[in-house]
């Protein structure tokens, strides 16, 4: 075995300069793309790139002699099980739950500045319950807030302890369906007020917002929503308060075909990816038919359209979480019963390019883990459950640019490159796997996930959390 005594040599590769190094040795690692647990794993971490440099095996014999208690550069997780830092696909920061304020209350009487603190609060809350990385798909009505908060959280020298934070700026919506609700004429001038998402109509309309919010600095374009019949907020009439949304079409179409084709495209064309919310899902929603790149809750989805989806590169992201939390009734034919069959029956028509996104802020920030607690409740194998949350968000959130041959030769070159990954920043660096040249984001739980899958992911026993190669949470609290 190689002498591990930890980095004073330089690792194969590297380049011998005085590169500072963090050692963790693990008791497990879960290796994210065998979703194996691997027994004595030391995880070498250049601290200067934030990068993973090498994962060897350790023995008694390398241990023997190292100085855990005083020595900084090691660290000591032999009990513990260390795992990549997990992904939630599906958050928005600058809500909070619906349990505490509702929704429209929350647009209507909370300030661009309270929301942002909420949002700097929710976001420590995050990576501490050991969500290195979120994407945020819609402030709801906070305007482009999102791409600010990105900024202090980011970097090196980040002014708040945060998750890389991927954003979607605000959704993009055609008029009259998306709330908040109004007892006022909202057509009279200066009435519409605050509004979740961006309203837009016709195809320049859509293009326009599209180059607008990717210019804002949009690392995503969310779509919402494009056909459902089961949520009251996406029904016609929706704005005013006292008017029946009864409609007597069961699904309803938003955006025309033309629309969201040039939704779809004008994105594409400048590298930036689709999520759609859509609850009853459609085969021209899928990447292969010109469609979108994840699809959003789809709890609704039409058993025939199964092969379809399990062939498809698209991403599901089916937030089970916010449904069961919604969903408090819980009864048989709701939203979460039919949420959670159709989870089911997706898994079992063989679905498996699957996130964890759970719609967090709804329900509270840094109770992330509920999705993946949910999905294994209901009988996904728990290895799986941890690659959709670990490898399967970097898949699900990275940038087109990423895809393919040049993704797989610039991870690679970032092995090599000290340089590159500082210049690449926060966003453009893989992570989701505990590799050689994969961000040095890494959790440890003390729980044990063969056992009490629950309990090992819970936020109380996630006891380290490092983001790009930083110590946030050491022993249970917090560093920062
Ligand atoms: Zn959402």
């Amino acid at each position: 075995m190689t002498n591990l005594a930890h980095r004073s040599t330089p690792i194969a590769g590297s380049k011998d300069d005085g590169e500072r190094f963090i050692s963790i040795y693990a008791g497990k690692l879960f290796d994210s793309h065998s979703q194996q647990l691997l027994p004595c794993r030391v995880v070498s971490i250049s601290r200067d790139s934030g990068l993973v440099a090498d994962v060897q095996e350790w023995g008694p014999e390398d241990v023997r002699g190292l100085d855990f208690a005083n020595d900084a550069s090691l660290v000591d997780l032999r009990e513990a099980t260390v795992l990549p830092g997990f992904v939630d696909t599906h958050v928005h920061m600058f809500l909070h739950p619906y349990a505490e304020v509702s929704w429209e209350n929350q647009l209507t009487q909370e300030s661009l500045v309270e929301r942002t603190v909420r949002a700097t609060v929710h976001a420590k809350r995050t990576l501490m319950a050991g969500y290195t990385t979120v994407r945020d798909l819609g402030t709801e009505g906070a305007e482009d807030a999102d791409v600010q908060l990105r900024k202090c959280m980011s970097g090196p020298n980040a002014l708040i302890p945060g998750p890389r934070y991927f954003c979607a700026n605000r959704a993009i919506i055609c008029s009259g369906y998306y709330g908040p609700k109004s007892q006022l004429h909202y057509h009279q001038d200066g009435v519409d007020c605050v509004t979740g998402a961006e309203f837009v109509d016709g195809e320049v309309e859509c293009v326009k917002a599209v180059r607008k919010q990717i210019g804002a600095g949009a690392d995503w374009v969310k779509v919402t929503s494009l056909s459902t019949h089961t949520l009251p907020d996406y029904r016609p009439r929706t704005r005013m308060a006292d008017v029946s949304t009864a409609t007597p079409a069961k699904a309803v179409r938003t955006f025309s075909p033309p629309e969201l084709a040039a939704l779809i495209t004008t994105a594409r064309g400048l590298g930036v990816r689709v999520a759609a919310h859509v609850q009853t899902w459609r085969l021209d929603l899928l990447p292969e038919n010109g469609g979108v790149d994840t699809l959003e809750h789809g709890a609704d989805l039409p058993a025939d359209l199964l092969p379809a989806v399990a062939a498809s590169r698209v991403i599901w992201v089916p937030t089970l979480s916010v449904f069961y939390t919604i969903d408090t009734a819980r009864a048989p034919g709701g939203l979460w019963d039919r949420a959670a069959k159709n989870f089911q029956a997706a898994l079992k028509a063989g679905v498996t390019r699957i996130a964890c996104g759970g719609d967090t802020g709804p329900f509270p920030h840094g109770e992330n883990a509920l999705e993946m607690k949910l999905m294994v409740r209901l009988g996904a194998p728990w290895r799986s459950v941890l690659r959709w949350a670990t490898l399967g968000g970097w898949e699900a959130v990275r940038s087109v640019e990423w895809e393919g041959a040049l993704g797989e030769a610039r991870i690679a070159r970032l092995g090599e490159m000290r340089e590159d990954a500082r210049v690449v920043g926060d966003n453009e660096v893989p992570f989701g796997a505990l590799r050689r040249g994969f961000a040095a984001d890494i959790v440890a739980t003390v729980g044990d996930l063969e056992t009490n899958f629950a309990r090992a992911v819970d936020k109380d026993n996630i006891v380290f959390v490092m983001k790009g190669g930083k110590i946030v949470k050491m022993n249970g609290s917090p560093l920062v």
